[in-house]
């Protein structure tokens, strides 16, 4: 059995996640805020070096990062850019000697819509202060929407696709993956899960295959096969598991 830690482990995806790769036989370690193994707040430096020094000595096999914000809020920079790449970052010695060290993180179909360029680029000098300052200020999109969720994730797209081929994580072996979800229902869409006219309006705006919301367990089992011994080089790699969106949103670019 291998040994799979999951952030964002008491809710939504990660909670779906946890439990499917416990059912493929292996032992998880949760983390979340709150209802997990390991207690701790990634939205801050600190709370990422305590999740650090609670895995010190632990030997991972994979590690899928699940926690994740919403809220057009500096914190959701800091926990789905800072609090992502920083952890998996502390955490690639511990996966070192694992025979298949595998690491998957969320990213989604959010990530192709427009973004702030000020909030991406601090994310890319690892500039917390100044990508939480630039959060701030909420710029927002055409449709009038807040960028900083969309921002935050494309930020991670981009760290997946540039880390992935380099020697500190291929050259180990580590394949390192994104998996961008179209819209899953989760206590983080409750808005639109908890409204039928909201629902019906969002998704006559999506493509006819996107008839329904995903389910968590949908992307746990890509989740699971993406962190398993069976991806044996699959890496460097940003999936849409959206019922079509991204396909529909780019048209036939390449
Ligand atoms: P969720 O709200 O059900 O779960 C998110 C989990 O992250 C929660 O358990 C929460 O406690 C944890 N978390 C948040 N801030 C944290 C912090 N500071 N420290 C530790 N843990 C923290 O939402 P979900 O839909 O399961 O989201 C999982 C991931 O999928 C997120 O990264 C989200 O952005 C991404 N995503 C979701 C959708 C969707 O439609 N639900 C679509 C695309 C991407």
């Amino acid at each position: 059995p291998r040994t799979t830690l999951v952030t964002g482990s008491a809710s939504g995806i990660g909670a779906a996640t946890a439990h499917a790769v416990r059912a493929a036989g292996h032992t998880v370690i949760g983390l979340d805020r709150d209802g997990a193994d390991i207690r701790a707040d990634l939205a801050t430096p600190n709370g990422r070096l305590a999740a650090l020094g609670e895995l010190a000595g632990t030997r991972l096999d994979a590690v899928i990062a699940c926690a994740g914000l919403r809220a057009p809020t500096p914190d959701t920079v800091s926990v789905n850019y800072f609090g992502v790449v920083d952890l998996l970052t502390g955490l690639r010695p511990l996966l070192l000697d694992s025979p298949a060290p595998r690491v998957a993180v969320i990213s989604s179909v959010a990530s192709i819509l427009a973004v702030d360029d000020a909030i991406v680029s601090a994310c890319r000098d690892g500039d917390e202060p100044r990508a939480r300052r630039e959060a701030s200020a909420v710029r927002v999109n055409p449709d009038g929407r807040p960028m900083v969720y969309a921002s935050s994730k494309a930020a991670l797209a981009a760290w997946v696709r540039r880390t992935a081929p380099t020697h500190g994580w291929g050259g180990s072996g580590i394949l390192l993956n994104a998996v961008a979800p179209g819209t899953i229902a989760t206590p983080m869409m409750s808005d639109l899960t908890g409204s039928p006219e909201l629902l019906e309006d969002w998704l006559r705006r999506l493509p006819n295959t996107a008839d329904r919301l995903g389910q968590p367990e949908e992307i746990a089992a890509l989740l699971t096969w993406l962190t398993g011994v069976e991806n044996s080089m699959l890496t460097g790699q940003v999936i849409f598991a959206d019922l079509g969106t991204e396909a529909m949103l780019r048209g036939d670019t390449l």
